[in-house]
C-alpha cells in the first residue's frame, strides 16, 4: 500500500441506503418510519451519538427521505450537482481521527448538531453521498432494476454499473427472466 493511502476517510457507512431502505414500495406495508424509536435504531445501528427522536422528528425523517432519494433519481447531473452543492452548504459536520490496531489513522465525519436527530442523519448521509460521488461519479447513485423492488443503492463496485441493490434482487431479476424466455 503507498503512501497516499495512509490517511483513509471512512466516509461510506451505509447509512443513508439503511435510511433509505425504511420505505420500500414492494413490500406489502411500505413504510418502516412509523415510530421515533426507528430514528434512534437507525443512527445507533451506526454508532451514532444522538438525542432521542420525538413524535414530530417521524415527518421531518419522511420528508427527509424524500429530498435524499431525489439525489438517487435524480433528472440530469446538473440538477444533482445544485441540489448536493445546497444540501452541503447546510451540513454541520466535523471530522475525527479515528486510530486504528495497526497505527494508522482514518478521517470520519461527526455530526454536530447531536441534539437534533433529524439534522444528524441529514448531515451524515450527504457527506457520504457527496464522498460516493466524488470518487465514483454521479453514476454511482442508483435505483434497484427488479422491479417491483426500487431501492436506492450506493454502487461502490470497482466496475460500476452494478444494476441490483442486493444479491437477492439479482437472483430474483434473472430467475425471472429465465423464465420469461422459456415460456417463448
Ligand atoms: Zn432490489
Amino acid at each position: 500500500m503507498g503512501d497516499e493511502h495512509y490517511i483513509a476517510t471512512n466516509f461510506s457507512i451505509g447509512l443513508t441506503e439503511d435510511f433509505l431502505r425504511t420505505l420500500e414500495v414492494a413490500r406489502v406495508e411500505p413504510e418502516g418510519l412509523t415510530e421515533p424509536g426507528v430514528i434512534d435504531r437507525l443512527l445507533k445501528s451506526h454508532a451514532v451519538e444522538a438525542a432521542d427522536a420525538d413524535v414530530d422528528d417521524v415527518m421531518a425523517a419522511r420528508i427527509l427521505r424524500e429530498d435524499i432519494r431525489k439525489l438517487f433519481e435524480r433528472a440530469s447531473e446538473i440538477d444533482a450537482v445544485k441540489a448536493l452543492s445546497d444540501f452541503l452548504a447546510g451540513a454541520d459536520i466535523g471530522v475525527r481521527l479515528q486510530p486504528s490496531e495497526d497505527g494508522r489513522f482514518s478521517l470520519v465525519p461527526v455530526a454536530r448538531s447531536h441534539q437534533d436527530p433529524i439534522e444528524t442523519l441529514r448531515s451524515l448521509c450527504l457527506i457520504e453521498i457527496a464522498d460516493a460521488v466524488s470518487r465514483k461519479g454521479f453514476a454511482c447513485l442508483q435505483t434497484c432494476q427488479a422491479a417491483p423492488c426500487q431501492d436506492a443503492f450506493i454502487d461502490r463496485s470497482k466496475k460500476g454499473g452494478r444494476l441490483f441493490c442486493s444479491p437477492r434482487c439479482s437472483s430474483r431479476y434473472h430467475v425471472q427472466r429465465h423464465r420469461e424466455r422459456s415460456k417463448v
